[in-house]
């Protein structure tokens, strides 16, 4: 790691050390992720005061239409970030999917049509690139559940970094073929994701290689923070009462957070308690098992599920997003697969978005806080939809229907509508008795 402990630059910069969440010791800010007295994970710290001092609403609203529109809270100090439109999604109120549930004020925000691979990767990989240039890394690395592959290997092609990603070789095969166009170097584990980052670690030892979510896991993890914020901004600069998310490691849950408490901390927006919820699917849940049996600790399990994005069975998180679901008074829940593929259709049918797996979890999980009373009507609340469905297609194959196949021809056309309204009614009945 020569390279990587060399020349740090810091000049404008308002973020000051890396801190360990448990100890609290501090470090220089160089590409290392884990305290060398305690082994607690190390967290980018920031001079808060500078922050209020020079950042307002309004040099916000005059940024780029990108997350670097929040550059000064991001762990980067150069003013020419790698910025590829990462960011700015739409936070969409919904109108039907709010009713179909029973909210009155339901939005989702949208990170499936993030830039430029169409997950919330784009952010925390935005920045750890950024941040990995500074640091002198000329190849870049991650061990991916598929959606990280894509972002690193797309956003490295763009700033000209040399890349090789690790992947479980089971990944849909959208994932696969969405990491490969960049020209990466892919290496398919035979593994899942737990021994695909096991082995990662190992590389990161030996390699001088910048692994955004191993050794540059503190500056990546700051990404996420702008999902927090944008929506705050996007809700004109008020927090909502309650956001649903779903967890993997349980980095971008517990950064929401984070940036919550930035903006209210600097005076952007008025303090709120918001309440944080959580969204697993059951066949990888150790956080929502945990959640359940009132532990404070993680179980590890070995994940089968179809939420392969989601699927971190140890995840490295799992402990903060916890304590954040129990201290605002949220919820961590996880529903089988059926329920996901149900909480895909849900979504596109009622607002015309299509997202993958983990979305569905989220939409499946949101259904079920509602339905159990977890979420009340009247709170204003906000779904994080991370993924698009285009490149999960194996999971809801079989359940979207087919076309209807016909002659170019007047009469095949009102045959084919004529039997469809029939098949169309025929359902109704059944639902009706
Ligand atoms: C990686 C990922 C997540 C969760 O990320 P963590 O920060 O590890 O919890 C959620 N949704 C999608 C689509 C992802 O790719």
């Amino acid at each position: 790691m020569t390279q990587a402990i060399a020349n740090q630059t810091k000049t404008n910069a308002t973020f000051r050390a890396l801190k360990c969440k448990e100890c609290g010791a501090e470090y220089e800010l160089q590409a290392m992720h884990v305290c060398e007295y305690c082994f607690g994970p190390l967290e980018v710290a920031y001079d808060y005061n500078v922050l209020r001092d020079t950042v307002t609403r309004e040099s916000i609203q005059k940024g780029p239409h990108s997350i670097w529109r929040y550059r000064p809270f991001l762990p980067v100090a150069t003013d020419n970030p790698i910025d590829v439109g990462t960011g700015l999604t739409p936070l969409v109120r919904t109108n039907r999917l709010a009713r179909r549930l029973g909210l009155k004020k339901l939005y989702i925000k949208n990170d499936a049509v993030n830039m430029p691979t169409l997950s919330f990767k784009d952010r925390v990989v935005s920045v750890a690139l950024t941040r990995a240039r500074e640091l002198g890394f000329t190849t870049v690395s991650c061990a991916s559940t598929g959606n990280l592959a894509n972002s690193t290997a797309a956003i490295a092609a763009h700033a000209g970094l040399d890349c090789c990603v690790f992947i479980p070789a089971d990944l849909e095969a959208g994932k696969v073929l969405g990491t490969l166009i960049y020209s990466p170097t892919v290496m398919a584990v035979q593994g899942n994701y737990d021994q695909v980052n096991r082995l990662c670690s190992e590389v990161a030892n030996t390699y001088g290689w910048g692994f955004v979510n191993i050794n540059l896991r503190p500056y990546y993890s700051e990404g996420s923070k702008t999902l927090g914020y944008e929506v705050a901004e996007q809700l004109g600069w008020e927090l909502p009462d309650h956001v649903v998310a779903p967890l993997a490691s349980g980095s971008l849950f517990t950064k929401i957070y984070k940036g919550f408490q930035e903006f209210t901390e600097v005076g952007l927006v008025e303090g709120k308690h918001v309440r944080f919820s959580g969204a697993q699917a059951d066949g990888c849940s150790p956080i929502a098992q945990a959640y359940r049996e009132n532990r404070d600790f993680i179980k590890p399990v070995k994940p089968s599920t179809i939420a392969k994005s989601i699927a971190i069975g140890n995840p490295a998180d799992g402990v903060y997003a916890l304590d954040i679901a129990r201290k605002t008074n949220g919820n961590i829940e996880s529903v089988s697969d059926p329920e996901i593929i149900e909480g895909i259709k849900l979504l596109a049918e009622t607002e015309g978005i299509f997202t993958e797996t983990a979305g569905g979890t989220t939409i499946a999980v949101l259904k079920k806080l509602v339905e159990a009373g977890k979420i009340d009507p009247e709170e204003t609340t906000v779904a994080y939809i991370t993924g698009n469905g285009l490149k999960t297609q194996e999971a809801v194959q079989g359940y979207a229907g087919e076309p209807l196949t016909i002659e170019p021809k007047l009469d095949s056309f009102e045959r084919a509508l004529e039997r469809s309204r029939t098949l169309e009614r025929l359902d109704w009945q059944q639902v009706l008795v």
